[in-house]
């Protein structure tokens, strides 16, 4: 069931207790020392030992069991249209599906999937200022959906842009996607865009389905987009010789996403590991397009990522939540008071080689997700779609 939900509105704190393992979701220190977190009116208000954290007036209590809380992962990379269906693969609830994947944050890369969309220019504004307001007014599963991304076409000017700003509109979709593929063309607008606080992705690699274009590294480059979407391929990847280009060449996200390359995938991790620039990185699924609809995307990545690119799974973490808070300017995706009291608890799951959730995450296995908080509101239990973890959080009193 999809449930609208807006900022928590409740008096009284949420409090989580007896954490086995608090990632914190920043790369300079993944691992906290503490058991315990509160919120109250949705943001964190204290993170540390039970024993120094000031409880105040409960509303909730949660006892965390030993299970490790992470921040709610972000999807940095999908393609909703209205509510929670997608007319790409006509699936419904796949937005709420992925919350039980612990994603409590998604980021539109553009509403393309929309049969028939516009690309004349009062048409795409409208599309994309619709999109945004249908998104901030509901929240499938409590999921936020950062959306409203319209895809730039030739012909637009510098006031469409301040006007797309004034109307709310924060992000520009994938670039390349509509009638604007030359670089110097891209530039121009990826620069007003800028200037008026609306920030670009960029589409890379081959054609992702008939209609789209092949975008190359030169182009990426000098489109010069705050995140180099999809750098392992939408589906198709550029040669690594590129990929490589593009980590050395520029400072921008370097996005990596479940329904691209996996070879790809590996290798521009590796390449920003050589460059001592993992906080670049950022993980999205690119659901749901030819792959489909992927409610365990964030965690796979996580799992794929640690496990064949001798990686630490507390730093994947990182990589799908606070990298992409402030890649992408959000009050979420880190433990920290606060911050959005957005959460995902999980364990090992049951009859991992694992022995424990990070060494599980860190052999390939998915972990089992317990219990998601969004706004400092529990927003389901164990999940429906993760495996099973041996340890549940459990709800106290509230
Ligand atoms: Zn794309």
């Amino acid at each position: 069931m999809a449930l609208a939900a807006g900022p928590e509105t409740q008096k009284g704190r949420m409090v989580i207790r007896n954490i086995g393992l608090m990632l914190s979701g920043r790369l300079e220190d993944p691992i906290l020392d503490a058991d315990t977190v509160v919120a109250e009116g949705g943001r964190i208000v204290a993170v540390g030992r039970e024993k120094d954290c000031d409880i105040g007036e409960v509303r909730v209590t949660i006892d965390a069991h030993g299970c490790a809380l992470a921040p709610g992962l972000i999807d940095s990379h999908v393609h909703p249209v209205f509510g929670d269906w997608t007319p790409r693969q006509n699936q419904f609830g796949w937005i709420e599906s992925t919350l039980h994947g612990g994603v409590t944050t998604m980021v539109s890369a553009g509403e393309v999937h929309l049969p028939g969309r516009p690309r004349d220019i009062v048409g795409l504004k409208a599309l994309a200022i619709t999109a945004q307001r249908t998104y901030d007014n509901f929240r499938p599963g409590g999921v936020k959906v950062l959306a409203g991304a319209p895809v730039i076409e030739r012909g637009m000017v510098e006031s469409d842009f301040a006007e797309l700003a004034a109307a709310g509109v924060k992000l520009l979709g994938e670039v390349g996607l509509g009638s604007v593929k030359a670089g110097y063309e891209a530039r121009e607008m990826v620069a007003w865009a800028r200037k008026y606080g609306i920030q670009s992705t960029i589409h890379t690699g081959g054609p992702s389905v008939p209609g789209s274009g092949y975008i190359d590294a030169a182009t990426v480059l000098e489109a010069d987009a705050d995140i180099i979407g999809h750098i392992n391929g939408g589906h198709t990847a550029l040669p690594l010789s590129q990929i490589r280009c593009l980590c050395e060449g520029c400072g921008r996200g370097i996005e990596i996403v479940h329904n691209g390359n996996e070879l790809a995938g590996l290798s521009a991790l590796r390449f920003a590991r050589e460059l001592g620039q993992l906080e670049r990185v950022i993980l999205g699924t690119d659901g749901p397009a030819g792959s489909g609809v992927q409610p365990l995307g964030i965690l796979r990545m996580i799992a794929m990522l640690s496990s064949l690119g001798d990686t630490k799974a507390e730093v994947m973490f990182c990589c799908a939540t606070g990298n992409t808070a402030r890649m992408r300017d959000l009050d979420c995706g880190i433990v920290e008071i606060g911050r959005s009291a957005d959460f995902v608890m999980m364990d090992r799951a049951q009859h991992s080689s694992g022995t424990d959730l990070l060494d599980s995450v860190e052999k390939g296995d998915l972990p089992g997700v317990g219990m998601v908080v969004i706004d400092g509101i529990v927003r389901c239990g164990r999940s429906r779609n993760t495996p099973p973890a041996d340890r549940v959080p459990e709800i106290l009193h509230g």
